[in-house]
C-alpha cells in the first residue's frame, strides 16, 4: 500500500514509482517469473497475469501525473485500499483521496479499444482492436457501491458529516468512450485529461462548506484497517515448488542464476561480481513463500554447496529465529511499500 501526503513540491519532484507502490500480488508475480523458465506450461497463463496487474498499476502512475492540476494540493492520497464492513465483508478502492472538506474516491480504468457503457443495464463492453470483446460491471454502478460501503464504513467508527464523492477515470490514452443509445453517460465518467477539472468542480462546490474534522486520524484509522486480499499465485496457478527454478538472479541479465564463488556473486554472462546479490532472491522467497526459512531450505533456494556457507549468510541477516539447531527457523522480514523495487526493472514482455 502507498501513502503519502501530496504538496506540490513533492509532486513534482517525485518520482513516480515512489508515489504509487506496485500491488503486492504483481510483485509475487514477478518474483514467480524470475524463477519460472520460460519454455514452462505455465508461462503464458503467467505472462497474462502479470500484464493484467501491470496495466492496472500503470493506471495508478498515469493517475498521478494528471492530479497535478488540482487546485488543491494538500490533499492525503491512499491507494489499493481494502477495507472490511462489519468485520467481514470486503470492499476494495482503487484511491481515496482526502480533501479538507470532502473525500473522493476514484476508480481508474486502464481500458483501451472502443468501451461501451450502459448504465441500464449496468454493464460495460470493451471491444479490443484485435476485435475481440469482454464484459464489465458499469464503473457507475461499481463506484456507488464502494462509496455506499464507505459511508458505511465512517459511520460504524463514528465519522459522520463526511461527504464521499466519487469518479471513474479511464487513463489510457488508446481508448475512445461510447454511450449505450439513448442514455447519456454519467457526469462522473471522465478521461484522465478531465480529471483534474472535475476534482476542481468538487474543490469549488464544497467552498463554503466546513473543513473536515480528525482526518489524521482517519487516515491512520484506514491505514491500519487496510486488509489486503492474501492470494497464492503459485497455487492459483497450480505450481509447486519443484516448477521454479532456485538460484540468485544476475540484476543485469534477465533470468541469468550467479555463482557463489569465494564470498562473491559471479554472473557469467555479463561478468557482474555482487556481495549482495543474494538479497534479492530471499525477498524472491519471502513473497513466494512466505517470511520462514530455514538453514536446509535458504541453501537450497540460494543454490549454495555447504550448509555451512548457508549458515554464514543466514548469521550476517541477523534474522529473529525460533527453535534449535536443524529445527531452527528464521524470519525474513522485507517491507512490501519499499524493498521491492527491483523486480520492476525487468518485465517480461513490452510494457
Ligand atoms: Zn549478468
Amino acid at each position: 500500500m502507498g501513502c503519502l501526503r501530496l504538496n506540490s513540491d513533492e509532486k513534482r519532484s517525485c518520482p513516480l514509482s515512489k508515489v504509487f507502490e506496485p500491488p503486492n500480488q504483481l510483485l509475487q508475480l514477478m518474483s514467480i517469473d524470475r524463477h519460472l523458465r520460460d519454455d514452462d506450461p505455465t508461462f503464458p497463463k503467467l505472462l497474462e497475469e502479470i500484464k493484467s496487474f501491470d496495466s492496472g498499476y500503470a493506471g495508478e502512475q498515469s493517475l498521478h501525473y494528471y492530479l497535478g492540476t488540482v487546485l488543491e494540493p494538500h490533499f492525503q492520497a491512499l491507494q489499493g485500499i481494502r477495507l472490511l464492513l462489519d468485520h467481514k465483508h470486503a470492499f476494495q478502492m482503487d484511491h481515496i483521496l482526502i480533501f479538507s472538506k470532502f473525500i473522493l474516491i476514484v476508480e481508474v480504468k486502464n481500458l483501451t479499444g472502443i468501451v461501451t457503457i450502459d448504465h441500464e443495464l449496468g454493464l460495460m463492453y470493451q471491444e479490443k482492436s484485435d476485435g475481440s470483446t469482454k464484459t464489465y460491471q458499469d464503473p457507475i454502478a461499481q463506484v456507488h457501491k464502494q462509496a455506499y460501503h464507505f459511508r458505511s464504513w465512517l459511520h460504524e467508527r463514528g465519522y459522520t458529516g463526511m461527504p464521499v464523492e466519487n469518479l471513474v477515470t479511464f487513463v489510457n490514452r488508446n481508448v475512445v468512450l461510447k454511450r449505450e443509445s439513448g442514455v447519456e453517460l454519467d457526469p462522473r465518467i471522465t478521461t484522465g485529461y478531465k480529471i483534474g477539472d472535475l476534482i476542481n468542480q468538487l474543490i469549488n462546490q464544497y467552498k463554503d462548506c466546513y473543513h473536515l474534522k480528525n482526518t489524521h486520524q482517519l487516515l491512520r484509522e484506514i491505514k491500519r484497517s487496510h486488509t489486503p486480499l492474501e492470494v497464492n499465485h503459485m497455487d492459483k496457478l497450480n505450481l509447486t515448488p519443484r516448477n521454479l527454478v532456485p538460484g540468485v538472479n544476475c540484476p543485469d541479465c534477465h533470468k541469468v542464476m550467479l555463482n557463489y564463488r569465494s564470498g562473491k556473486w559471479h554472473c557469467s554472462k555479463c561478468g557482474l561480481v555482487s556481495r549482495d546479490a543474494h538479497i534479492s532472491a530471499l525477498k524472491d522467497y519471502f513473497l513466494i513463500f512466505g517470511p520462514e526459512i530455514t538453514n536446509k531450505k535458504l541453501k537450497y533456494w540460494l543454490r549454495l554447496d555447504s550448509a555451512d556457507v548457508a549458515y554464514q549468510i543466514i548469521k550476517k541477516l541477523n534474522l529473529r529465529s525460533s527453535g534449535k539447531n536443524r529445527y531452527r527457523k528464521y524470519r525474513l522480514n522485507y517491507s512490501i511499500d519499499s524493498d521491492f523495487s527491483y523486480l520492476m526493472k525487468h518485465r517480461p514482455y513490452k510494457r
